[in-house]
């Protein structure tokens, strides 16, 4: 036997018993999406290097060592996208959807990063993400944590994670404060470690967020930069955080919280969970007005999130708070001979005319009956219809429940549709009537 073949290190197969929680998360969000009026953009998942380079910066960890970067054919340095905010800017300047303009976007899909694979943590993951553009106030920043707040509540998860909210400030005023906390670390070189001195060259303020217990201790008196905004970022800050009081949605001001990625100013927040071990972050955004710009554009302010959809199963899966039918089909269609085939998939065709919600599946193969019923049982179908030559003969069809109490009986074909609909509680489309 030839040696089978695995797949990449990191990057995961959804098998059918997985995909269908996937399915019902992503329907969830599409429809909470839609609730907001976000319009969908969808964009290449490679695109050139240098995109990733110019906007989430060259001394961050994705940009530094976790980029799936290579040259084609061309000798072109194309990459395989780290995350989605690049390309929704790149799309939005090079098809003039941004200047001038309000746009509320959303994506979806797979993203790509060079890191260590463990729980939470994979090298081919999947977010979803909100960019909104041309809103320049703390409204909608409320909004996306509203809209992300309602997901939570979506998904049965509002107990077990929290926001956390700072702000970075404007670009200047930064600056300013990086040179203060560089002045602030330098003082305490002994107490910081290799990581954290090489940041306080490169990127002081990732300093900040560092998960050495050490390096916290000093960190935990380092002037902080909420005490350094320029006056729009703290009343816009200040507006943020009163709306939210007073909508009731809770929150705890993380002066620490400054995000991995350069391009962000003024709001940053993330949600975290304790539930998923070091993994904790679910969903993080912030406001970037500069990137838009910086990429060629025209000034235009800009703010999103993004959510890491593998992080969102795995809660669900931990807390158990959805649970999907793991059925692959309602309806089970038998025929009892080969005469019989031919009406037995009118009759499963007609069903699935009649029903466009309801999953009818057709028995292939052939067999016995018991083989037949088995194969409906494994299935999971709630209902087993029965064409023998009787049946076909007199027009009429046989039907059994699988699951709980009926016994089989045989109706006209014509009252077919009448049974399967009170049988299901369906409406006309075949859905089920109390969802309708
Ligand atoms: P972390 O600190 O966990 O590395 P990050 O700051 O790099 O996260 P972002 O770039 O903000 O993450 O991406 C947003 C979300 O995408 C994260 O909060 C997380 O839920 C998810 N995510 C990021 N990297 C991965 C990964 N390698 N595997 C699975 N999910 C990920
Ligand atoms: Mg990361």
């Amino acid at each position: 036997m030839s040696k089978q073949l695995q797949a990449v290190r990191g990057m995961n197969d959804g098998l059918p018993d997985q995909t269908k929680l996937w399915q019902w998360v992503e329907n969830k969000i599409r429809t909470v999406v839609a609730n907001y009026g976000y319009q969908e953009i969808r964009t290449p998942i490679v695109e050139s290097t240098d995109l990733f380079k110019r906007s989430i910066g060259e001394v961050t960890d994705i940009v530094e060592k976790e980029m799936y970067t290579f040259d084609d054919r061309n000798g072109d340095s194309l990459t395989l996208r780290p995350e989605g905010t690049a390309s929704c800017v790149r799309a939005g300047n090079q098809h003039g959807l941004l200047y001038n303009q309000q746009q509320r976007l959303w994506y979806m899909g797979p993203m790509f990063r060079h890191e260590r694979p463990q729980k939470g943590r994979y090298r081919q993951f999947h977010q979803f993400g909100v960019e909104t553009y041309g809103l320049d106030g703390p409204d909608i920043d409320l909004e996306l944590i509203l809209m992300s707040a309602r997901l939570w509540r979506e998904f049965g998860l509002s107990d077990c994670v929290r926001l956390e909210i700072n702000s970075l400030g404007s670009a200047q005023a930064r600056s300013a404060y990086r040179e203060k906390l560089v002045r602030y670390l330098d003082n305490h070189r002994d107490s910081l470690d290799e990581d954290s001195l090489r940041r306080m060259q490169t990127n002081p303020l990732r300093v900040l967020d560092s998960k050495n217990p050490q390096v916290q201790a000093v960190v935990a008196n380092a002037p902080q930069l909420l005490d350094h905004l320029d006056v729009e970022s703290k009343q816009h800050f200040d507006t943020l955080c009163e709306r939210l009081t007073q909508l009731g949605i809770e929150f705890e001001v993380n002066p620490r919280l400054v995000r991995g990625l350069d391009y962000y100013n003024r709001t940053v927040f993330e949600w975290v969970t304790e539930s998923l071990g070091a993994q904790g972050t679910v969903l993080a955004g912030g406001r970037y007005d500069g990137l838009v710009e910086q990429l060629g554009g025209k000034a235009t302010p800009a703010v999103g999130f993004a959510m890491g959809l593998e992080r969102l199963v795995l809660l669900i899966e931990t807390r158990q708070t959805v649970t999907v039918s793991d059925a692959a089909a309602d309806v089970y269609v038998i025929a009892m001979s080969e005469d019989c085939a031919v009406y037995a998939t009118q009759v499963a065709e007609q069903l699935r005319e009649s029903f466009t919600a309801l999953r009818v599946q057709m028995h292939c193969g052939g067999g016995n009956m018991k083989k037949q019923m088995k194969r409906a049982d494994k299935i999971g179908a709630q209902l087993a219809i029965i064409v023998g030559e009787q049946e076909r003969q007199e027009q009429q069809v046989s039907v059994k429940p699988l699951r709980g109490e009926g016994a089989q009986h045989t109706l006209e074909h014509a009252l077919l549709n009448a049974h399967v609909a009170q049988f299901f509680d369906l409406d006309d489309s075949g859905f089920a009537a109390a969802q309708a």
